[in-house]
C-alpha cells in the first residue's frame, strides 16, 4: 500500500526535523505512482502532488511523528480537502416538488440510483418522492425503472418511448404538483459516449424542469476516463453534485478525487451494490484512507454499529485493526455479526484485502449455514477455541455430537476459520496499527 512505501522511501530520515525537497523526492514518487495505480486522472495526480510538495516543504515535523507518518498525514489530508472534507447531502430547499436530473453515460448507474435516492429520501426524509424516465431510446430502460419504484415504494410516473424526453419531463413536473410529492427524480438516458445529442438532450430537460439538483452519476471502475467524462458534464449542465457509483467493485477509489478535482462539485452518495439500499454519504476521509490503502475500516465500524452492540463492533474492530491473533471465538462473533447485518460478502468487500476473499466462503457463510456454524463452535470448549489445533478425532466426534452436526461439518467450519484466520493475518500487516509501529520505528 502508498502508505508502506511511504514509510520505505522516507526511511533513514529520522532524526531529521524537517521535510526538505530532497528528502521527499523519493516519497513524491510513490505518492505518484499509488495515485495512479489508484486510477487518478494524470493531470489531477500532478495538480496533487504540486499541492503537496508545497505544504511539506519547510514543515516541522513533530516530536511524535517520524517524517514518514507526517508526509502521510500531509498526504491525507491534502486528499480530504481536494475531495472536500465533509458530506454533504441533497439540497431540498426548494418549494415542491423539488425536482432532481440524474444524468451520466449509459450504464453508469441512473436509474439504480434514481431508485436508491427514491427509498433514501422516503426513509431518511420522509419525503413522498415521484419517479419518471425520460430514456426514450430503450422501452426497458423505463420497465426498469417501474420495477425499482415498485420496490422502494415511489410513485412512478408512466412514460412511453414516443414522447419527447422534454415532454416526458415538464409531464411528470405537473402530475408531481398535482400529486403533492414532495421530490421529483427524472432519470434521463444515457449513451456510450459523450455527443453532442446526448448533451443537447439533457440540457433541453433542464431548461424544461428547472431542477434544483442536477445529480451527475459517474462509475468509479471508468478511473481515468471518469474526468474526462465529468468535464463534459460539467461544462453542459449546471451540475450540483456528483453519485459514485459500483465503488463496491472498485477497491483504489481513484476516480473520486479525479471527478471532485475536475468538477469541483461534491461527491455526495456513493453506489456501493445493486440493490436500492446500497447507497451511503459520502466520506472524503474514507475514501482517502482508501487511498492510501488502509481499507474502509470507519465504513465497517459505522455499518457494525447500526445493526449490533457498539462495544462489540469496536473491539472487534480494533482487532481487526491491530491484526491480533484471531481466534475461533473472534470468527463466531463475526458470523453472527454478519448474520445479523444480513450478510457477510457487503462487509467483507470492505476490508482491505477482503476483495481476494474466495467467493465460496463468503458464500457458504451467507447461506443459512451461520446457525450451525455457530453451535459447532459453542460446542468447542474455551481452550479448543483458543487453540483449534487441538481438536483431533476425539474431539471432533464430542464437538459434532453436540452440535448436532457431522464431522464433515466440524471439518467444513475449521477449514472455512483457517482460511479467515490467514486473510486476517495478511490484513494485519496493512493494518493500521502495525503500520504506524513499523513507521515510528
Ligand atoms: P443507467 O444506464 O445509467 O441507467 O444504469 P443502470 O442503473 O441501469 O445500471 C447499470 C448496471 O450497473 C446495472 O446492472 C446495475 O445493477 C449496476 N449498478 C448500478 N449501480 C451499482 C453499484 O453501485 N454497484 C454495483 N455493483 N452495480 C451497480
Ligand atoms: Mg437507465
Amino acid at each position: 500500500s502508498l502508505t508502506e512505501r511511504l514509510s520505505g522511501a522516507m526511511q533513514g530520515l529520522r532524526g531529521k526535523g524537517r521535510l526538505t525537497e530532497d528528502s521527499i523526492r523519493d516519497a513524491l514518487r510513490e505518492v505518484r505512482v499509488a495515485l495512479l495505480e489508484a486510477d487518478v486522472a494524470l493531470p489531477v495526480v500532478k495538480d496533487f502532488i504540486a499541492q503537496v510538495r508545497m505544504r511539506a516543504l519547510g514543515q516541522e515535523v513533530t516530536k511524535s511523528l517520524t517524517p514518514g507518518q507526517a508526509l502521510v498525514k500531509i498526504v491525507n489530508d491534502e486528499l480530504i480537502r481536494v475531495m472536500g472534507e465533509q458530506n454533504e447531502s441533497l439540497d431540498l430547499n426548494a418549494a415542491a416538488p423539488v425536482v432532481v436530473m440524474l444524468a451520466g453515460l449509459q450504464g453508469s448507474g441512473k436509474t439504480t440510483t434514481t431508485a436508491k435516492l427514491a427509498k433514501h429520501l422516503a426513509e431518511a426524509h420522509g419525503k413522498k418522492v415521484m419517479v419518471v424516465s425520460a430514456d426514450v431510446y430503450r422501452p426497458a430502460a423505463i420497465a426498469q425503472l417501474e420495477t425499482l419504484a415498485g420496490q422502494v415504494g415511489a410513485i412512478f410516473q408512466p412514460s412511453d418511448v414516443s414522447q419527447s424526453p422534454v415532454d416526458i419531463a415538464s409531464g411528470a413536473l405537473a402530475e408531481a404538483r398535482r400529486q403533492f410529492a414532495d421530490v421529483l427524480l427524472v432519470d434521463t438516458a444515457g449513451r456510450l459516449h459523450v455527443d453532442a445529442e446526448l448533451m443537447d438532450e439533457a440540457k433541453a430537460i433542464a431548461a424544461a424542469v428547472n431542477p434544483h439538483e442536477i445529480l451527475f452519476v459517474v462509475d468509479s471502475m471508468t478511473g481515468q476516463d471518469a474526468a474526462n467524462t465529468a468535464r463534459a458534464f460539467d461544462e453542459a449542465l449546471a451540475l450540483t453534485g456528483v453519485v459514485l457509483t459500483k465503488t463496491d467493485g472498485d477497491a483504489r477509489g481513484g476516480a473520486a478525487l479525479s471527478v471532485r478535482q475536475v468538477t469541483g462539485k461534491p461527491i455526495k452518495f456513493i453506489g456501493a451494490g445493486e440493490k436500492p439500499d446500497a447507497l451511503q454519504p459520502f466520506y472524503p476521509d474514507r475514501i482517502a484512507s482508501r487511498i492510501l490503502g488502509m481499507g474502509d475500516v470507519l465504513s465497517l465500524v459505522e455499518e457494525a454499529e447500526r445493526s449490533v452492540d457498539k462495544a462489540k463492533a469496536e473491539k472487534l474492530a480494533k482487532k481487526i485493526r491491530r491484526g491480533a491473533g484471531f481466534s475461533l471465538e473472534d470468527f463466531k462473533s463475526q458470523i453472527e455479526q454478519m448474520d445479523q447485518m444480513g450478510g457477510v460478502s457487503g462487509l467483507m468487500d470492505k476490508l482491505p484485502g477482503m476483495g481476494q476473499i474466495p467467493d465460496q466462503v463468503k458464500n457458504k457463510v451467507n447461506d443459512g449455514e451461520t446457525r450451525r456454524m455457530v453451535a459447532i463452535i459453542n460446542s468447542m470448549t474455551p481452550k479448543e477455541r483458543e487453540f483449534p489445533d487441538v481438536i483431533k478425532g476425539s474431539r471432533k466426534r464430542r464437538i459434532a455430537n453436540g452440535s448436532g452436526t457431522t464431522i464433515q461439518d466440524v471439518n467444513k467450519l475449521l477449514k472455512q476459520f483457517g482460511q479467515m484466520q490467514k486473510m486476517m493475518k495478511k490484513f494485519g500487516k496493512g493494518g493500521m496499527g502495525k503500520m504506524m509501529k513499523r513507521l515510528g520505528q
